[in-house]
């Protein structure tokens, strides 16, 4: 059995819909887990918005344009009436749920209400179209099993046991609602944006399945940036931990959080396209490719911090002060390099940047560089291979590089360069790895 997740641009609209409920026949009997119709959680999150700023009328008419929009895809879907009229009723039930709910005290657990009603009405839309076309559909309920333990963390031995009594039923397919959860109180919750990959890759833990299927209406994974590189080639292959190190690059691949049950658990993650369902996607999997660069990407909005001091020199403790900042003010840091007398990191969260290198300052000389890109390239990077950085490290001998990230894992070296020098950079990586071998 496998488990099959389809984002929110993949059920869009009532003939996405239907093509997509088309791919769920052809595949036969597995569990496919949905995402809301794009834009909608965006919209439902604007609700809680207004709720939260106690403006009750915008809150109602941006609830009832979106119903409107649901009946409308409801007219477009169903051509049996009876099916019609009880996607109506549903989605009637839900809007004046949604209604009651202004009317009301309005705090984070309401919010997780309001946010959790995309994947439930798109999974109904989708049960009830499965039922019309003949497909013996069974929909389980992702708030009886998916679960979040005390620390918020999702908790896998809860979600085997609840979820698996459940599928004694045979049936057709299996469907569920991806993104929402139970937390540790029982209250609705859910696995943050962009979640639903994440209900994908632990269902596919939790039920031990052959493979997990993110199905996107992206154009597959390139070797480069299209839009930047002329030349590109689709990645057919990643490891797990190249693909957590592109996830991080924006690569609108797969959500981070998906990589580590599926990883964990040994099983594949295949990534396809919609638009395109016989290419073959990319495979994510445990397998090494030894010797092979797989992909170069970037991610702009960069800022380095470089605090230099000679009280660094022979010190113990510099490093545990200066992360302790950062973490005070909850910041990531990206890259780090260090030398006996000077550290310096990247971050993308400038939120407290002003507050952080103020506090660096009692440590050393602080100096910014803002406008920067991170530029990884990622494949099989262990240090005992030879040439790779060599030839990494000479795509750049006209750009200046501010930084440079080598042996933090096994896959992966980051270089840090201007945002105006990133695409000479994207061009020149993809003539020395991908055009000279
Ligand atoms: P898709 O197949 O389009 O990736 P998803 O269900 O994975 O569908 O995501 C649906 C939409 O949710 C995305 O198109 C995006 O607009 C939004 N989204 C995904 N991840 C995040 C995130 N981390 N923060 C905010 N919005 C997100
Ligand atoms: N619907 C949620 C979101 O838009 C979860 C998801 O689509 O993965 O973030
Ligand atoms: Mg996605």
């Amino acid at each position: 059995m496998k488990v099959l997740k389809f984002g929110g641009t993949s059920v869009g609209t009532s003939d996405r819909i239907r093509h997509v409920a088309q791919l769920i026949r052809e595949a036969g009997r597995n569990v496919v887990v949905l995402s809301a119709m794009s834009g909608t959680t965006n919209t439902l999150s604007e609700v809680a918005d207004y709720l939260h700023n106690r403006n009750r009328d915008g809150a109602k008419d941006t609830i009832k344009l979106l119903e409107d929009k649901y009946l409308k895809i409801a007219a477009e879907l169903f051509s049996d009436p009876s099916s019609r009229a009880e996607a109506e009723n549903g989605i009637r039930e839900t809007f004046s749920s949604l209604l009651s709910l202004t009317r009301e005290l309005f705090g984070p657990v309401q919010e997780r209400i309001v946010l959790a009603q995309g994947e439930l009405l798109s999974t109904r839309l989708m049960e009830l179209y499965l039922k019309e076309t003949g497909v013996d559909v069974l929909l389980l309920p992702a708030l009886s099993f998916m679960k979040l333990d005390a620390q918020g963390e999702p908790d896998l031995d809860y979600i085997r046991e609840h979820l698996l009594p459940m599928m004694e039923r045979k049936a057709d397919v299996y469907l569920t609602q991806g993104y929402i959860c139970r937390n540790a109180d029982n209250e609705v919750d859910n696995l943050q944006r962009g979640g639903s990959d994440y209900t994908a890759s632990l269902i596919g833990a939790a039920l031990t399945a052959e493979e997990i299927q993110i199905w996107t209406d992206i154009d597959g994974m390139h070797n480069n940036d299209p839009r930047i590189v002329e030349h590109t080639a689709a990645v057919r292959h990643l490891h797990f931990e190249e693909a957590a190190e592109l996830a991080y690059f924006g690569a609108k691949i797969l959500h981070p959080t998906c990589i580590q049950p599926a990883k964990h658990a040994n099983i594949p993650v295949r990534l396809l396209n919609t638009l395109e369902p016989q290419a073959p996607g990319t495979l994510i999997d445990n397998n090494p490719e030894p010797g092979t660069i797989k992909a170069v990407a970037a991610k702009d909005n960069i800022t380095a911090i470089k605090i230099k001091s000679s009280r660094m020199l022979l010190a113990h403790g510099f490093l545990r002060k200066v992360f302790e900042i950062f973490e005070s003010y909850r910041t990531p840091i990206d890259m780090i390099c260090t030398s006996e007398v000077g550290v310096s990191l990247t971050v993308d969260q400038t939120r407290y940047l002003s507050e952080i290198v103020h506090e660096l300052k009692h440590y050393g000389t602080v100096t910014v560089d803002l406008d920067m890109c991170i530029v990884c390239v990622v494949g099989d990077m262990d240090w005992e291979n030879v040439g790779f950085e060599s030839r990494v490290l000479a795509a750049m001998k006209d750009i200046p590089v501010r930084m440079v990230g080598y042996g933090g894992s096994n896959y992966n070296i980051s270089l840090l360069v201007r945002s105006e020098d990133k695409v000479r950079a994207l061009q020149g990586l993809s003539r020395h790895l991908f055009q000279e071998c």
